[in-house]
């Protein structure tokens, strides 16, 4: 029998998101393995086995939906709050990266009566999924829905039915061994406007085939998952993207935060910390450091609040 330690670690794997289509484009979908990703957010944010799975979920979703975005320059944005002992996850993604940050990197809970981490009980389900979308137009597009399980990609799928009235089948999985992360992936499937009712029976009746993705994909590829799962509905694999954790801070964004405080609280800063400040990015833990005769200048492009 194959236990957790002898699954070998896949820290170096390639990430990758495959966009799909199923039964002659009436469902499209993505298949993301991203067990690189997932490591690196753990590593960054030196995170415990359930805030791993939860932040690595919450990353995978947020990468698929960036991943369906058009436009080069577009982005988004995902905030989930519920309310629960983790805080606020936040995800930021283009078509091919995502970066995120979890309030309490290091919470441990009891496992649920299955053995599973309790993502759903840690998130809570007493809030809201927020959705920003930079599409590089003057305004963003702005979506929030009612969180459901804290589940994350129970969640997900609720935000595409509700917000977007798209029946959508969501998957995410994060697979942990202590501070490993052994595996990590994400299915995502939504019908199109015209699919037909047996093939949405089709999916339902397979849908529990991916309810476990991150331990299916220890053993098998996607290719061959997508083989078993979607035999005979025609499955094709229209594109693949690599998929990277990377945060785009510069020290010119850091500049924009500070000046963004205002004069006052600029002024507040300069006279209390005579050495300058130091900001760490939320996504990467970089730190950028400010000296007092930076801060000056800093003031001086500031307005007033
Ligand atoms: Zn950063």
């Amino acid at each position: 029998m194959t236990t957790l330690n002898t699954i070998p670690t896949n820290e170096n794997m390639k990430d990758e998101m495959l966009h799909i289509t199923l039964a002659d484009g009436m469902v499209r979908g993505l298949l993301l393995t991203a067990t690189g990703v997932v490591a690196k957010a753990a590593a960054i944010h030196c995170t415990s086995p359930l805030s791993t799975a939860a932040l690595g979920r919450s990353l995978m979703g947020t990468a698929m939906m960036g991943a369906m975005l058009k436009g080069e320059e577009s982005s988004v944005t995902v905030t989930i709050d519920g309310g629960g002992p983790i805080g606020k996850i936040v995800c930021v993604a283009d078509a091919e990266s995502v970066r995120g940050c979890v309030d309490v990197p290091n919470l441990i809970m009891p496992l649920r009566p299955d053995g599973k981490l309790s993502v759903g009980m840690a998130v809570g389900k007493d809030g809201r999924m927020s959705v920003v979308k930079d599409l590089g137009m003057a305004r963003p597009y702005v979506g929030q829905t009612q969180l459901i399980s804290g589940e994350i990609a129970e969640d997900f799928a609720n935000y595409y039915m509700q917000s977007e009235q798209t029946p959508t089948l969501q998957s995410l999985g994060v697979l942990v061994n202590g501070e490993n992360v052994l595996s990590a992936g994400g299915v995502l499937l939504q019908v199109m406007p015209g699919c037909t009712d047996d093939i949405i029976d089709q999916l339902e009746l397979r849908s529990p085939l991916m309810y476990d993705i991150s331990r299916e994909l220890c053993y098998e590829s996607m290719e061959d998952l997508m083989a078993r799962w979607f035999d005979g509905l025609k499955p094709v694999i229209l594109e693949r993207k690599p998929l990277s954790y990377r945060c785009t801070c510069t020290r010119e964004r850091m500049e924009k935060a500070l000046i963004a405080l205002g004069r006052e609280e600029l002024s507040r800063m300069i006279a209390d910390e005579t050495d300058g400040a130091e900001l760490t990015c939320h996504f990467c833990k970089r730190s950028h450091k400010f000296s007092q005769g930076d801060l000056i200048k800093l003031l001086n492009k500031a307005v007033e609040k």
